[in-house]
Formats: C-alpha cells, structure tokens, sequence
C-alpha cells in the first residue's frame, strides 16, 4: 500500500511512518515529491490495519497497491521517473542513445566505434566484455580486460559505460567500471543476481526475457527495485514468435503498456529486436514515435568481421545517418 503523506509533513513527521511501519514487520519505502512525501509499505499487508495507519499524525490517505508489482507500478509512484546515468538523464524530454559494439573486441575496434558514436551524438557507450553466448565455442568476452578497454574509451570519449554482467560473483567488478549495469534477457529472471543488484549504487538497464510477459518482466524490476536500487531502466529487445525472416519480434505494444502501468524508462533495442542492420532504422523510427525513452544499438566499424552479431550491426556511417533520421521523429514527438 501507499501512505500519502499531507502536504505540510516534514520528513521527521515520514521517519516516525517509516519506524511505525517497519516496528510491524514491513518495509517502507519513502519518496519525496516535489509536492508530497509518499510512503510505499511492502511486505505482508495483512500484519497492518489500513485504518489504523491512517489515523497516524499527518497521514493524509491510505491507498491499497492492487498490482503484484508494488514500487514499479505508476499507483505507487505517478510521476514519470528521470534516471540518471554518469550525468546522462534517461526518461525525461530527452530522447538517450546508447551505441557501441556487441562485444569490447580490441582498443582499436572499441576506442573508433566510440569515437564515430560519440561524434554522432550518442550520449552513453554500450559494449559487451562478458557474453552469453548460445554457443560455448563462440567467443565469450574479454572479461575484465574488456572492462580495462571500456574505462580507457570513457577517458577518451567522456562517455559513461553500459555493459552486461552475468553472476552474481561479477557485480562488484563489473559496478567499479559501469556506469549502467545491463542484465541480459537470458538472465531477466535471475533472481538472486537481481536482489544483488539492488544493493549496487549504479542504475541497472534490465532487458525484458524473449519468453517474459510483461508482468514477469515488471516483477524483475521490482526485485531490483525492493531491494533497494530505485534506478532502474527497461528495455525490450524482442520476443520469440512464429516469424522466421526476423531474429525476434520487436514488441513494441509493450511501450506504451509500461508507460500505462510503470513510471520507469523504457528503452529499445532494435539491434536485437530484429537481427537485421537493414531493419534497425526503421524500428528505430518507430520506437521513438510509440514513447521509448532512448535506444541502445549495436555499431562496429566493420560488421563483417564482428566476433557477435555483426548481421545486426551499423557501420559507423550507418549509425551517423541513423542518428540524423531519429532526431526528426524525437522533434515531431516533441522530445529533444
Ligand atoms: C547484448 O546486448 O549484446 C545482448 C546479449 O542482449 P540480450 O541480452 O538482449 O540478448
Ligand atoms: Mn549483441
């Protein structure tokens, strides 16, 4: 449930909330608005009496969270949520793109593609070092050496770095070089790496599963989310139906659904969307112009020889033009 604090609260009046709350076994969760103090309660609601919270000093409403998700859903929280990444503010007016190769390669294939995708104007570098692979023979990252590579091509570039980590055993290492720690959709439901990243203090971009409704993927964030890290950014990157011309389903009904149901940002990735370099400008277009937040898209300066998904990749002339055709639908959807 929500505790909607009355608008003259101070935050000693939502402390002495906060203890009542936890006194009873719970977990209280404040934000502080611009207008109003709410206290998200969560736990087993039936150790508390609605009623009785709301007699409690400066208490103005009580309201009953009815979705299984609690602090990702917009009854908790109804303003859109703004995440910052390394300075970078991910769901407000402007639109982020993320661009960077599949995997950290070499520092010369790493140190060219985020020059040209930062020249371009994407804002944040994305960039693989551990990767899960379908096949155990197919490269696998560079690991920490990777990170090394990513670190040095922030120093050149400014950017900040989003990369995957896959274990819990990888969190610490991988948050000491990332400034957006992605989970990939194999492991959207890896609970235990998902509580362990709720205790990380940098936001997480969680990639929905190509299986996972949109409640099992609301539910993932709200893992992260109850255990303690507000920062969470979504992305859809595709889901498994019957076609076979694409590798994935770019589910973009699942836009304007979280934007219903959720205040956090929802990216795209049209790389893996759609396993076609061919199709990702236009799915880029048509993100943008359905309400996705930003985009993360794969570039390398010569897909054919990409270790991963280079059949998806842009050439970093592609990308430029890419980054000219989306800035037209950002304006005409009234975003920057
Ligand atoms: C990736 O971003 O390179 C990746 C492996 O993505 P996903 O987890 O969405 O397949
Ligand atoms: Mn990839």
């Amino acid at each position: 449930m929500v505790i909607v604090m009355s608008s003259h609260a101070t935050e000693a009046d939502v402390t002495v909330i906060t203890q009542h709350v936890e006194s009873l076994g719970l977990q209280a969760h404040p934000i502080i608005g611009v207008e109003r103090i709410v206290i998200g309660v969560i736990g087993d609601e039936r150790l508390i009496q609605k009623d009785q919270l709301s007699l409690l000093p400066h208490v103005e409403t009580v309201i009953p969270i009815l979705k299984p998700y609690k602090l990702a859903s917009r009854e908790f929280k109804p303003n859109d949520s703004v995440i910052d990444v390394a300075g970078v503010r991910v769901g407000g007016k402007e639109i982020v793109t993320i661009a960077g190769p599949c995997s950290v390669e070499t520092e010369e294939q790493l140190l060219a593609t985020a020059t040209a995708v930062k020249q371009a104007g994407a804002k944040l570098l994305r960039g693989g070092a551990y990767k899960p692979r379908t096949s155990p023979y197919a490269f696998q990252g560079l690991g920490e050496d990777g990170l090394k590579l990513l670190m040095k091509a922030k120093e050149q570039t400014g950017l900040g770095i989003v990369t995957e980590v896959m274990e819990t055993a990888d969190v610490e290492l991988v948050a000491e070089y990332a400034d957006l720690l992605q989970v990939g959709a194999r492991n959207m439901q890896n609970t235990r790496l998902l509580r362990s990243l709720g205790k990380v203090k940098k936001p997480i971009l969680l990639k929905r599963n190509f299986s996972a409704t949109l409640n099992e993927f609301l539910m993932s964030a709200e893992y992260i989310l109850s255990a303690g890290n507000n920062n969470v950014i979504l992305c859809e990157r595709g889901i498994r139906t019957f076609v076979e011309y694409t590798r994935n389903t770019l589910d973009l009904n699942v836009i304007p659904a979280v934007k219903q149901l959720s205040h956090l940002p929802i990216i795209v990735d049209p790389s893996h969307g759609t396993g076609r370099h061919d199709f990702v400008l236009p799915l880029s277009r048509a993100a943008i112009a359905a309400g996705a937040d930003g985009l993360i898209i794969e570039v390398h300066p010569d897909p054919a020889k990409a270790f991963s998904d280079g059949e998806q990749s842009l050439t970093l002339e592609a990308f430029q033009s890419l980054m000219n055709e989306v800035s037209v639908i950002s304006k005409a959807m009234g975003r920057q």
